[in-house]
């Protein structure tokens, strides 16, 4: 308990599946949390539900000019911004390339690439005046490989970038003592994956070498660790929870 004491965050995408997930672990933890989603309806509820150190935000993480709003109200409510965990994501069309139309491919790019861009850049002035921060951005196995069990060019190439993003802040910021990593999940239970497994069948999922899909929460304990001052040491780096997924 305690481990993010006297620290604030924002974690996007915090309506459901991880986003929640990583709330409930920081707000158990002793943060102050501001969630944000598209889906106000669960948003509110769950923040609801965490008490008076967790508030929602609705957001749409696309739009730069929401992203003012979320710093503000982490700042007035809470005092200031530690850390970011851009979680908010979409999986998109599990199309060929030749099938993925120009629409698909730039609204998968907006929302799990462009706004990582638009949650370090709004963020980051706010770790300055408070001399420290620690951000998070979750790409994913298909940051890595593009072998992860979904044809989707756009996926691939979004948190492909997330990752060379992540190297790109932390070593700009590495000497304001704020870090940036990257987080690769492999399979997780949520329903992005139910939605997912449910199109493609259960045969991406014979590749996990410890045989199962993760809960949610072993996502969060690696979250947790690069949000806290226990990695203190850590910056720049990528960092897989895949059950050895890429280990082949
Ligand atoms: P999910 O679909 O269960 O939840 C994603 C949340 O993001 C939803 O609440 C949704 O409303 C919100 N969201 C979507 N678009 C948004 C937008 N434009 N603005 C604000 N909020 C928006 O997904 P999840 O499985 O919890 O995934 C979380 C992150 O982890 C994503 O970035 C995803 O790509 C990544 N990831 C997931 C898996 C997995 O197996 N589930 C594996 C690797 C990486």
């Amino acid at each position: 308990m305690g481990r993010l004491r006297g620290k604030v965050a924002i974690i996007t995408g915090a309506g459901r599946g991880m986003g929640q997930s990583h709330a409930r672990v920081f707000v158990e933890q002793g943060c102050k949390v501001v969630l944000t989603d598209l889906n106000a309806e669960t948003g509110n509820a769950i923040a609801a539900e965490l008490g008076e150190n967790a508030i929602f935000v609705e957001q749409d993480v696309t739009r730069l000019e929401s992203w003012a709003s979320v710093v503000s109200a982490a700042q007035d409510r809470f005092g200031g911004v530690d850390i970011l965990v851009n979680n908010a994501g979409i999986l998109g069309p599990l199309a060929t390339t030749q099938d993925l139309s120009e629409a698909e491919y730039l609204t998968v790019c907006a929302v799990n690439q462009h706004s990582v861009f638009f949650g370090m850049k709004a963020v980051l002035p706010a770790m300055l005046t408070r001399g420290r921060g620690s951000i998070v951005n979750i790409s994913s196995i298909a940051g890595m490989a593009a072998n992860y069990g979904f044809p989707s060019l756009a996926y691939v190439a979004s948190k492909f970038a997330v990752r060379g993003m992540t190297k790109a802040t932390a070593m700009e910021y590495g000497k304001h003592n704020i870090r940036v990593n990257s987080v690769h999940p492999g399979f997780i239970q949520t329903p992005m994956m139910v939605e997912a497994t449910d199109e493609v069948g259960g045969e991406a999922l014979a590749q996990i070498p410890l045989g199962r899909i993760a809960d949610p929460r072993e996502v969060s304990n690696l979250v947790l660790f690069l949000a806290s001052d226990e990695s203190s040491y850590i910056t720049g780096a990528e960092h897989l929870v895949d059950a050895g997924m890429l280990a082949h």
